[in-house]
């Protein structure tokens, strides 16, 4: 298609997961003239089958571990029975209540136009829409990818005998599964295994590497990795999945652990090994859009493909897979999309949290000791557990750590990991601090208010403050003190 003239629209966004409703919006909020497209659900994985519907779990079974902790302590007896199907349940009421903020209805009113159906870019300046009983095509200056990420089911032998959910079915299952196998031990395998484990399911996690959450640090991972285990959980960990075969015991994973093969029986299979970006089926082939190694779409430092006009953000883009990472790169395709001509601005990946909501959760910002080693990156740690807090003790919450990487001799910050309840809270006060050149002095001088878990922040400054000492300056004043007394 040539160029045309004038366009129907300045943006085109496709797909209406937490990506594309940001750029959408941004781009509405501007006053351009902007459609998002969705095929399926409005709100994409976040609402329907990911962060939202994960979290409204993991509550549930956080509920429950407590109320086995109050029997634990005391001052609970009463028996329990849980009713699994009214838990899903519960989800789905959640799912509906968010479900609003991500609503046609919501977008139109902020000026969006919403169309439901499936997008095609047929040329990089025009997509294709086709809707039940039609198909339309509109002319536009630019173009968003926001098309996600789907649950990679790997092709293990036998795995079409099984009863094999992802995360995007998981959620329709309203039996408790008697023997759950969790394949995978990333983020969602990990908060999946517990809750299942929580709710009363034998639960066997396979991970092929040497410990779950690989990108985080050892001893943090393994504070996890207790409570899990305590939670019930049977975690293999180095175990290669080989095959799924039948016998007696029904339908089995064969495993390799070193030169063993190990059995391991279960009822449902929860594959959670990752996440593909759906790249295929809407053009992008034709138009020699290019993908990276990780299957994601190709793009510069400004989002852009090789076509400068088309972006991609989110899931699709990598090079992480989270909501606020789509958000945040949502900002500048909206902004390089529509004023690129102007200014062009670099996604900033300077600094980037996430947070695992296993309990304990584990979140993190910029750089640990296992990436900073890596990298030959000179840094010092600091550390402060979170089992001395006043709150957490309180909380029956006594648990976890913060821990801090510095620059050697100075208090500026290069990353935190905190483990602990709460810790995806927690760790905003690092992220600001980060984003903002604030040092862990300045944290030490200001008041968090007692008692609180994110005095655990302060305190953490306070070790550093402590190990950081001017010896020198503390003598003379040793002295001092000595002279006033006489
Ligand atoms: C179980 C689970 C838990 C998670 N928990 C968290 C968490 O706690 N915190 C966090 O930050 N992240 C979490 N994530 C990740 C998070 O859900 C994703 O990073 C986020 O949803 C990605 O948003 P997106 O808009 O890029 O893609 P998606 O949400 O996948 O949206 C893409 C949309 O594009 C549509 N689409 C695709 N192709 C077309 C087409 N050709 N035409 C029209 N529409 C199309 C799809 O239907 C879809 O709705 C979790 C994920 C899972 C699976």
């Amino acid at each position: 298609m040539m160029k045309p003239r004038s366009f129907d629209r300045n943006l085109i966004v496709i797909g209406a997961g937490s990506t594309g409703l940001v750029a959408a919006y941004i781009a509405a909020a501007v006053k351009a003239k902007v459609t998002l497209i969705e095929q399926h659900r409005m709100g994409g994985d976040c609402l329907n089958t990911g962060c939202v519907p994960s979290k409204a779990l993991i509550r549930t079974a956080k509920l429950l571990a407590d109320m086995k902790r109050a029997e634990a302590l005391g001052i609970r007896r009463a028996a329990f029975e849980l009713d699994f199907a009214d838990v899903m349940e519960r989800v789905q009421r959640v799912i509906g209540t968010v479900a609003p903020h991500d609503s046609v209805e919501r977008y139109t009113a902020l000026g969006v136009e919403c169309l439901i159906g499936r997008a095609r870019i047929t040329s990089p300046c025009s997509v294709e829409i086709a809707q039940p009983g039609s198909t339309s095509t509109l002319t536009t200056r630019a173009i968003i990818i926001a098309t996600g990420a789907r649950p990679l089911v790997p092709p293990i032998p036998g795995i079409e005998k099984a009863h094999c959910v992802t995360s995007d079915t998981v959620w329709e299952l309203r039996t408790l599964p008697r023997r759950l196998l969790v394949l995978g031990g990333g983020p969602i395998g990990c908060e999946l295994a517990q809750c299942f484990a929580r709710f009363g399911s034998e639960v066997t996690q396979v991970e092929m590497a040497p410990r779950i959450l690989l990108r985080e640090d050892p001893e943090i991972v393994e504070m996890v990795a207790q409570q899990l285990r305590t939670d019930g959980v049977r975690m293999l960990t180095g175990h290669k999945a080989l095959r799924i075969e039948t016998d007696a015991s029904g339908t089995v994973l064969v495993t390799q652990s070193g030169s063993v093969e190990v059995r391991v029986p279960f009822d449902v299979l929860l594959s959670a090994v990752g996440r593909v970006p759906n790249t295929e089926g809407y053009g992008l082939e034709e138009l020699g859009i290019g993908l990276t190694r990780q299957r994601t779409i190709e793009t510069n430092a400004y989002l852009q493909t090789i076509h400068p006009n088309i972006y991609a953000c989110g899931d699709v883009a990598g090079p992480y897979q989270f909501t606020h990472t789509g958000a945040h790169q949502a900002w500048y395709g909206a902004v390089n999309a529509l004023f690129g001509g102007v200014k062009k601005f670099r996604a900033d990946y300077s600094v980037i949290p996430w947070c695992t909501f296993t309990d304990p959760e584990l979140a993190r910002v910029g750089l640990n000791e296992s990436e900073a080693r890596e990298k030959g990156i000179a840094h010092e740690v600091v550390r402060y557990a979170i089992d001395d807090l006043d709150r957490a003790i309180a909380d029956e919450e006594a648990r976890g750590e913060v821990k801090v990487l510095t620059v050697p001799g100075k208090d500026r910050i290069l990353g935190a990991t905190i483990c602990g309840s709460h810790a995806g809270d927690l760790i905003i006060e690092f992220i600001t601090a980060m984003k903002n050149g604030i040092g862990l002095n300045r944290i030490l001088s200001t008041i968090h208010i007692y008692p609180t878990l994110v005095e655990a922040n302060k305190m953490a400054a306070g070790v550093w403050k402590r190990t950081h000492a001017p010896v020198g300056l503390l003598r003379w004043v040793e002295r001092y003190h000595a002279w006033r007394r006489g």
